[in-house]
C-alpha cells in the first residue's frame, strides 16, 4: 500500500492548514484554510497544486478561518464533491465564510481605491481573493457528520470524527485504510482543545495510530491555570464597579465571547460580583451563540447541567444579546456600570471602536483583554501601554485602566499536546508535527522524540510524505 501526505499550509507555521493525502488514484484534504500571517498571504493566490475537479472530498475539522477559509476558493475553481464536517462546523462555517468573503470584497474595494488615488498597482490581483456568491456557494458543499460514526468516503476508506474541545464542532479526524488485506489508520489531530475548560468536552484520546499529524500552536509553552481567569475578572469587575466605570472587552465572536458569558454567570451565581448589565454587541457573536444554543448535546457535564438548572451562562439576568445597531448606540444611555463585550478581537474594526472612543479617556472604565493582540492591531497599542491612540480618525488620551487576561486560550499547551499524543499505546510509524511556528514546532517534536523514542518530523511547505 502506498499513501502519500503533502504539507500544502500550516507547515513552520501557524494557518493556511491544508493536508492532500493521495491513495491510488483517490485524493483527499484535509482543511482547506486561509493563510493570514502577512508574510505567506501571497500562497493564498497561488494556483492549488492539484486539480480541484480532481478531489474525491475535503475532511473539515473546524470552522476558523486558517482552516475553512479557502473553500470558496477550491469551489469555484471546480470542486463540486462533499465537504465533511460536524453540523455545528456545517453552521459555524456557514457565518464564518460569508463574513470573510465581505471582508475580501470591502478589502479589493478599498485597495482599488487606493491605487487609483495614487496611480499605481500592487503586488495582489485588486479582485476579491472570493466574493461573498462563492462563499455562498460553496455552503451546499459542507456535508455534517457525527461524531464516532465512521464515513465512508471511497471504497475501502473511512473518516470518523472525534471531539476535539477546540471550539465548538471541532474534530480530530481518523482516515482508515483497507487495501489488498493492509489496513493503515492515518490520525489529523485538527486544533487540539484542552482539559476542563467550560462548556467544551475535553478532547478525545486515541489508542492506537500508524501515522499522525499533530498541531503544535503552543507546543514551547505552557498556559497560565484556570483559577487565575475567574479570580482576575472578579477582581477587573469589582474595582471598575467601585469606579463607577464600564468594562469594555474587545473579543472574538467564536468561543471567547462564551466563554467570557460563562464566567461571569459563575461569578454572578456564586455571589462574587454584584449584578450588573452585560451586553454581547457584535453581530456574529450573537449568531454564534445562538448556534451554541442549538447544540446543547455537544456540552460538557457542568455545561448540561446548568441548562438543566435553567442557568445557562447565555440567559443570566443581565444579560442583552444586541442586534440592532440602534440597540447598540442605545449602551451609551446606561448609567453604572455595564460590561460591553464586541468585536473585533484586536480592536481592528466592529463596534468595539465605537465603544472604546467612549471608555478609554475614562479613568474610571477598564478595557479588558483577553485574547491574542497581534502586532501592527490597535488592540496591540493599547495593551503595549499607549498614552494616546487614534481611533476612527481621531486621537484619544488612554487613562481608562488597561487590563489582560491570559489563560483564554482554546489551543492544548505542550504538556496538553504531550499527554494527547502518548495515549497511544504502540509507538505511530510517524509523527508530522504542523500548525505551528517553526521554533514552536521543533521544541515540540524535540520534546516528543526525547520523551518517547518515537519518529517525529517537522515538514515544509509543500513537503511530500510516502507512507508505507
Ligand atoms: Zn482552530
Amino acid at each position: 500500500m502506498e499513501i502519500k501526505l503533502s504539507f500544502l499550509g500550516a507547515a513552520q507555521n501557524v494557518t493556511g492548514s491544508r493536508h492532500l493525502v493521495e491513495i491510488d488514484n483517490l485524493k483527499f484534504l484535509i482543511d482547506c484554510g486561509l493563510f493570514q500571517e502577512r508574510q505567506f498571504k501571497t500562497r493564498n493566490w497561488e494556483p492549488f497544486p492539484f486539480a480541484p475537479d480532481t478531489l474525491d472530498a475535503v475532511l473539515l475539522t473546524h470552522a476558523h478561518l486558517d482552516h475553512c477559509g479557502l473553500l470558496p476558493k477550491l469551489a469555484r475553481e471546480g470542486f463540486s464533491g462533499r465537504i465533511y464536517c460536524t453540523a455545528a462546523t456545517a453552521e459555524i462555517a456557514r457565518i464564518i465564510l460569508l463574513d470573510s468573503a465581505k471582508i475580501q470584497e470591502e478589502d479589493a474595494e478599498f485597495k482599488r481605491e487606493r491605487h487609483r488615488r495614487e496611480g499605481r498597482k500592487g503586488p495582489y490581483p485588486e479582485a476579491p481573493l472570493y466574493s461573498v456568491d462563492d462563499a455562498r456557494a460553496c455552503v451546499p458543499l459542507l456535508s455534517p457528520v457525527k461524531y464516532e460514526k465512521p464515513v465512508e468516503i471511497a471504497d475501502g476508506v473511512s473518516a470518523t470524527f472525534h471531539d476535539a474541545g477546540h471550539i465548538l464542532g471541532s474534530s480530530m479526524v481518523k482516515m482508515n485504510v483497507a487495501r489488498n488485506g493492509e489496513r493503515r489508520s492515518l490520525l489529523f489531530s485538527g486544533d487540539v482543545g484542552r482539559w476542563d475548560r467550560p462548556i467544551l468536552r475535553d478532547p478525545t484520546l486515541f489508542q492506537e495510530a500508524d501515522y499522525v499529524v499533530v498541531e503544535s500552536t503552543y507546543g514551547d509553552r505552557t498556559h497560565e491555570s484556570q483559577g487565575t481567569i475567574e479570580e482576575r475578572l472578579a477582581e477587573v469587575v469589582n474595582s471598575t464597579v467601585k469606579a463607577g466605570g464600564n468594562i469594555v472587552i474587545p473579543s472574538f465572536a467564536l468561543e471567547r465571547s462564551q466563554e467570557v458569558l460563562y464566567y461571569m454567570n459563575e461569578l454572578l451565581m456564586g455571589n462574587q460580583i454584584p449584578h450588573l448589565v452585560v451586553f454581547v454587541d457584535s453581530p456574529m457573536a450573537v449568531t454564534v451563540t445562538d448556534v451554541f444554543q442549538q447544540h446543547p448535546e455537544l456540552f460538557d457535564e457542568e455545561m448540561t447541567q446548568l441548562i438543566r438548572q435553567r442557568n445557562s451562562p447565555f440567559e443570566f439576568p443581565g444579560l442583552t444579546m444586541v442586534r440592532t445597531v440602534d440597540q447598540s448606540k442605545a449602551i451609551n444611555y446606561i448609567s453604572g456600570t455595564a460590561m460591553i463585550i464586541a468585536g473585533s478581537g484586536m480592536c481592528t474594526g466592529g463596534r468595539i471602536k465605537y465603544h472604546l472612543v467612549r471608555n478609554i479617556s475614562r479613568p474610571e472604565s477598564t478595557v479588558l483583554f483577553v485574547g491574542y493582540q497581534a502586532a501592527g492591531t490597535l488592540g496591540r497599542q493599547i495593551v503595549d501601554g499607549a498614552e494616546e491612540v487614534r481611533i476612527l480618525g481621531q486621537r484619544h488620551p488612554v487613562r481608562a485602566r488597561v487590563a489582560q487576561i491570559h489563560g483564554f486560550s482554546a489551543h492544548a499547551d505542550r504538556d496538553e499536546l504531550f499527554r494527547w499524543l502518548s495515549s497511544l499505546q504502540e509507538p505511530p510509524r510517524q509523527v508530522f508535527v504542523v500548525h505551528g511556528e517553526a521554533e514552536a514546532a521543533r521544541h515540540f517534536a524535540g520534546f516528543v522524540r526525547e520523551k518517547t523514542g518515537w519518529n517525529v518530523s517537522v515538514p515544509q511547505y509543500r513537503d511530500e510524505a510516502v507512507l508505507g
